[in-house]
């Protein structure tokens, strides 16, 4: 049995504020899709920000590949969207190309250039997501749903076995985000990437991750949507028609 891509063992994370995450205990396998659910302030970020060495764990503990999170070295396999769009200034005069161009920098040594055969892989990750017309334009010029697909290009460049998106779509209107879902449903399958998504869509997330995971400070649903749905405590806690909103089974 291959290891899992993510565990976590009663996992804890504090600000000063105090503890936003308790006793989280998860395990991600190879291939899983996972949406992440939950209120606004529920933790969803600090988890993923955890998992990826940014937020110190102060219990508890967790891996990716088997590697103590914090301590991971293997950045390559690992593609993230971070939540904030800030990076994304509108005067910063860098094209497309450029922009994508930077995940497989930060990969490098110093001193740090793009060669012919990196160039390559950029131009192949923009097709890949059909936005191949767009390399030389400046990325303040696009729309959001154009600047989202880049950072995703941009967190796919590497070729990740691990893919962890933080609310991507919060700016997308709804069409966008349907096939911005259903674009990650397909690396989800076809390459076999393991994906972590962050939103707060509950009802729209069913039609396309595999897992779900509920979480408000703890974890209150960790399953198949399917499990979901047969769930009598899910029914208490969502009602019985909002239970069958977001799982989408039936
Ligand atoms: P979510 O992504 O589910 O909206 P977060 O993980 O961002 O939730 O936040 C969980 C809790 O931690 C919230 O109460 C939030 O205010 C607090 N929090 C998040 N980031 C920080 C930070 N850098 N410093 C202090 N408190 C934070
Ligand atoms: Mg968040």
């Amino acid at each position: 049995m291959p290891s899992p891509v993510v565990r976590t063992e009663k996992l804890c994370c504090s600000y000063r504020v105090g503890r936003v995450l308790e006793d989280v205990s998860i395990t991600i396998e190879a291939g899983d899709y996972v949406g992440i659910v939950g209120p606004n302030g529920s933790g969803k970020s600090t988890l993923v920000q955890a998992l990826i060495g940014l937020v110190p764990i102060s219990e508890g503990s967790a891996s990716i590949f088997d590697v103590p999170c914090g301590r991971f070295a293997g950045w390559g396999r690992i593609g993230y969207l971070p939540q904030s769009l800030h990076l994304v200034n509108p005067v910063f005069p860098a094209t497309v190309a450029e922009v994508v161009g930077l995940g497989l920098l930060s990969q490098k040594r110093f001193p740090r250039k793009l060669k012919r055969q990196d160039r390559q892989k950029v131009l192949e990750t923009l097709e890949s997501l059909g936005i191949c017309d767009l390399r030389e334009k400046l990325i303040g010029e696009l729309s959001g749903g154009q600047q989202q697909r880049v950072l995703l290009a941009r967190a796919l460049v590497n070729e990740p076995e691990l893919l962890i998106l933080d609310e991507p779509t919060a700016a997308l209107d709804p069409e966008t985000r349907e096939r911005f879902y259903a674009l990650i449903g397909e690396i989800n399958r076809s390459r076999g990437v393991t994906v972590l998504l962050v939103t707060h869509d509950s009802g729209a997330i069913g039609q396309h991750a595999t897992k779900m995971l509920y979480l408000d400070k703890r974890v209150l649903f960790y399953g198949s949507f399917e499990e979901f749905c047969c769930s009598k405590d899910m029914s208490e806690m969502f009602g019985t028609h909002s239970q069958h909103i977001i799982c989408h089974r039936h």
